[in-house]
């Protein structure tokens, strides 16, 4: 199974990814961890992305695509991959479209797992940490035996500056903004699976392989 995985934050997009890569027995190719491996293994791209990265820069469309393609290459993606954080443009779509006809492959589907904006923002602003021990809650996932105070230590919780509403809404509209040409592409092409992420996990779960089976 070759697919790409979409979903705002809060969509539950790592729980899905850890399910499907141990369901299909493929590899969790996210842009992150490609990057520190490359980096890691001293190839010429990781190299290259590491100069921009210590700059503070943005790593240039060429060499990410590059270590993408290096990485679909490897002998576990045979079997198929689930890319997370790749591509994020159309022009990168592009690309990779290219990247897996060289390699003989194509893609079987991408999933964007969606959920309204109101359960994004309840799910992102809901987030409380304790400020004596670290330890974390969440108001409707997790939530402490007694309003605001820590189950384990008895200390006061707060909300980090980076869980707010205006964070959480200004996280989302970016999401949006970036993804829409995207969906549009995919989309057009007819390989875009919309998945309701508004369900219990295993119900998510269910519907994804419905639609790809
Ligand atoms: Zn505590």
């Amino acid at each position: 199974m070759n697919l790409i995985l979409m979903g705002p934050p809060g969509a539950g997009k790592g729980t899905q990814a850890e399910r499907l890569i141990e369901y299909y027995n493929i590899p969790h190719i996210s842009t992150g961890d490609m990057f520190r491996a490359a980096i890691k293994a001293q190839t010429p791209l990781g190299m290259k992305a590491k100069e921009y990265m210590d700059a503070g820069a943005l790593v240039p469309d060429e060499v990410t695509i590059g270590i993408v393609a290096d990485r679909l290459a490897q002998d576990d993606c045979k079997n198929g991959f689930l890319l997370d954080g790749f591509p994020r443009t159309a022009a990168q779509a592009d690309a990779l479209a290219k990247i897996l006809s060289d390699l003989n492959m194509s893609l079987d589907g991408v999933l964007n797992i969606e959920v309204p904006d109101d359960i994004l923002l309840e799910r992102l602003t809901g987030r409380r940490v304790c400020k004596k021990c670290g330890a974390t809650f969440h108001l409707v996932f997790n939530p402490p035996k007694e309003q605001n105070v820590c189950d384990k230590c008895g200390g006061e919780l707060f909300q980090r500056s980076d869980d707010t509403l205006e964070t959480a809404k200004n996280r989302l509209k970016v999401y949006n903004q970036q993804t829409e040409p995207l969906i549009a592409y995919y989309s057009k092409q007819g390989l875009l699976k919309r998945i309701r992420g508004d369900q219990e996990i295993e119900q998510v779960f269910q519907s994804i392989l419905d639609v790809l089976e």
